[in-house]
C-alpha cells in the first residue's frame, strides 16, 4: 500500500494522511458483551486496542482542503504525525486553506496547535457545524454535565481560540462547491458528514460514525464511553450504515483501519466493511 493513498471523486483528489495509532482499550466500548469484543477484536481485556487516526487532504479548483486537524502532541506520544505527513505529500499546514471538521473532539482538533500552543495552520479556515459550535464553545455549563463533557468544552474553546476569526459556522447544505455538509448527530451533538460529489461520483468523510469497524459494523448497538449521546449515536450509524448501502456511496473514516477508504455491504441481518485503498 502507499504511504498516502489517493482516490478520484470526480475532480476531487483525496490523500489519507495518518496521524498516528491511538491506543485505546476495551472499556471505551459499551453496550455489547466483553467476550464478544474480546473474540471480534482479538484483544484481551488489559490489552491495548489501537486505532487509526486519519485525515483526508482534498485537493479541487486549486484549494487546498483537509478534514479534521490531527490530535498534536498532547495526547499520545504515537500521535502527532500529521503534519509532517502533509509535508510528505506537498500540502504543507502553512499551505491549507480549509479545515473541515467534523467534531470538536481532541482527535481531531488538538492538532490545530503545535508544542508551543502555535497555530499549525495560519491561513486555513475552520468549517465547523454551528450546532457543535454551540455546543462546546458557546454553551453555559450545565449542573448536570459530565466531567468529559467540561473538560472537552474547556479544552476546545482553549484550542480553537487562536483562530478566532477564522472559524466558519455552517448549516446542513452545501458549504462549497460539491462539498455539503449532513449533521450526524449522538457522538457529539454537531458531528458532521461531509459528502463530496462530483462528476456523479461520492465520498461520504464520516468522521466518527465508527471507531473500531471490528466491533461497531457487526454490531451497531456498539457506543463509545465518549458518545454525548450513546442512544443517538446508535440511530444515526444505523441511519448512515443504511444511506451509504442503499446509496452506494463510498466512505472514508477518521478512524476506519488507513487509509479509511471502504465500503459497507449487507451482510445477513447485518453489514460487513470492505476496505478499498
Ligand atoms: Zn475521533
Amino acid at each position: 500500500m502507499p504511504a498516502f493513498p489517493t482516490r478520484k471523486v470526480g475532480d476531487f483528489t483525496v490523500t489519507a494522511v495518518s496521524d498516528g495509532p491511538y491506543c485505546g482499550s476495551l472499556d471505551a466500548l459499551v453496550g455489547v458483551e466483553r467476550a464478544d469484543v474480546e473474540r471480534l477484536t482479538g484483544v484481551k481485556t488489559g490489552g491495548p486496542l489501537w486505532l487509526d487516526v486519519n485525515s483526508f487532504v482534498i485537493r479541487a479548483g486549486g484549494r487546498l482542503m483537509l478534514s479534521d486537524g490531527g490530535s498534536g502532541h498532547t495526547l499520545q506520544p504515537t500521535l502527532g504525525r500529521l503534519p509532517e505527513g502533509l509535508r510528505a505529500i506537498g500540502a504543507a499546514p502553512e499551505n491549507i486553506d480549509l479545515i473541515l471538521l467534523t467534531h470538536l473532539h481532541s482527535d481531531h482538533s488538538f492538532g490545530l496547535l503545535d508544542r508551543a500552543g502555535r497555530v499549525v495552520f495560519p491561513k486555513a479556515e475552520l468549517v465547523v457545524h454551528e450546532a457543535e459550535a454551540a455546543f462546546w464553545l458557546d454553551r453555559e455549563v450545565q449542573p448536570g454535565d459530565t466531567e468529559r463533557v467540561r473538560n472537552n468544552s474547556a479544552a476546545q474553546r482553549r484550542v480553537l481560540a487562536p483562530y478566532r476569526d477564522r472559524i466558519r459556522r455552517i448549516k446542513d447544505g452545501e458549504v462549497l462547491p460539491g462539498i455539503t455538509a449532513v449533521r450526524r448527530p449522538g457522538h457529539t451533538p454537531g458531528h458532521t458528514n461531509w459528502l463530496l460529489e462530483s462528476r456523479g461520483e461520492r465520498l461520504l468523510i464520516w468522521g466518527d460514525i465508527v471507531h473500531c469497524a471490528a466491533v461497531q459494523v457487526p454490531r451497531l448497538d456498539a457506543a463509545l464511553i465518549f458518545d454525548v449521546d450513546p442512544d443517538l449515536a446508535r440511530a444515526t450509524r444505523r441511519q448512515v450504515f443504511d444511506w451509504v448501502v442503499d446509496e452506494r456511496v463510498a466512505v472514508a473514516g477518521a478512524h476506519l483501519p488507513f487509509p479509511g477508504f471502504g465500503r459497507l455491504e449487507r451482510s445477513g441481518q447485518g453489514f460487513q466493511y470492505r476496505v478499498e485503498t
